[in-house]
């Protein structure tokens, strides 16, 4: 492959997101990745690809390339791709912990996915409607006793809202870090989330706006969208991973679909520094010329 350029990641962002596969082996009734239409690409990277296209981006301690999906660790070269980013990028990743912890902890060393921040680097969720709290407690600890620096979230889906609560209690009670997760979404026809554009998530009209972004998002192709709704509906990619003449443009673009914005692109949320009311995009009215 030719020689890539760096990536360099402007000092304001605050995610970097590599969505290694968009499928996964649960099918929670709330997944953000359907919000919208599905339209998203199911081609994948290779490992090696993957690799070499993380690898040209220049990031900071505590800005780390997290490892998500769909559920990361259906990649079929999930190890070797962790095991192969280069030492100056931290990672983090977001699983469901469905898989083989017995060969993970063999391969993976606990102090590469391991750094000084207020929240666990491997983020489990719990999914009480496709999952049982006890094996998956067990793995957790099993993991945390290897050296893994692991946490559970729950979404605090209204539906679910006293199981999560006493799930939390009982990992608390085990040693087990477990945070809460807003939920982001539809339930019983209301919209749930504190969103700073009123009707971006409405799906209710298209209008045309500039927007901006915080956040590298890389699909399972190596695509890079605007923001979680191009990813997830699947619409034009602003460039690709391993293109090696692509750069990062840190500026507005024109979006003619706003109103079917992603709740995780709009909502009021915590930055990495935990600290309240950021959002991922910034948008703009158009200025009629
Ligand atoms: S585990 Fe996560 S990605 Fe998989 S279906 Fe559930 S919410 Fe969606
Ligand atoms: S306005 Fe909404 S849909 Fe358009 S690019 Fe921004 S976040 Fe995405």
């Amino acid at each position: 492959m030719k020689e890539l350029k760096p990536i360099i990641i402007p000092e304001h962002y605050n995610y970097i997101a590599t969505f290694l596969t968009l499928a996964c082996n649960l099918k929670c009734s709330y997944c953000i990745n359907h919000f919208g239409k599905d339209g998203f690409v199911n081609k994948r990277l290779s490992g090696e690809e993957w690799v070499q296209g993380i690898n040209r981006i220049k990031s900071r301690y505590d800005l780390p390339i997290t490892l998500q999906g769909g559920e990361p660790s259906l990649h079929k070269d999930f190890i070797y791709i962790l095991n192969n980013i280069k030492p100056e990028l931290n990672i983090d990743i977001l699983t469901n912990l469905q898989f083989d912890i017995n060969e993970f902890i063999a391969k993976v060393d606990p102090n590469r996915i391991k750094r000084n921040a207020p929240y666990a680097s491997i983020r489990v969720s719990y999914h009480p409607e496709q999952m049982e709290l006890l094996p998956l407690v067990e793995k957790v600890l099993r993991m945390q006793d290897a050296g893994f620096s692991i946490g559970i979230w729950g979404v605090l889906h209204p539906s679910q809202e006293d199981v999560i609560r006493k799930a939390q209690e009982y990992c608390q009670g085990r040693g087990i870090d477990f945070r809460f997760k807003e939920f982001l979404g539809e339930y019983d026809g209301k919209l749930y989330g504190t969103f700073k554009y009123e009707g971006s998530c409405d799906r209710k009209f298209e209008k045309k706006v500039l927007c901006k972004t915080t956040e590298l998002i890389a699909g399972s192709d190596g695509s890079i969208y605007r923001c979680h709704s191009d990813l997830y509906e699947g619409r034009t990619p602003v460039g690709n991973l391993i293109d090696p003449n692509f750069e990062l443009e840190d500026i507005y673009r024109v979006c003619e679909v706003f109103g079917h914005c992603n709740p995780c692109d709009v909502k009021v949320k915590t930055n990495r520094f935990q600290q309240y009311g950021h959002t991922s995009v910034d948008i703009k009215e158009v200025t009629p010329a």
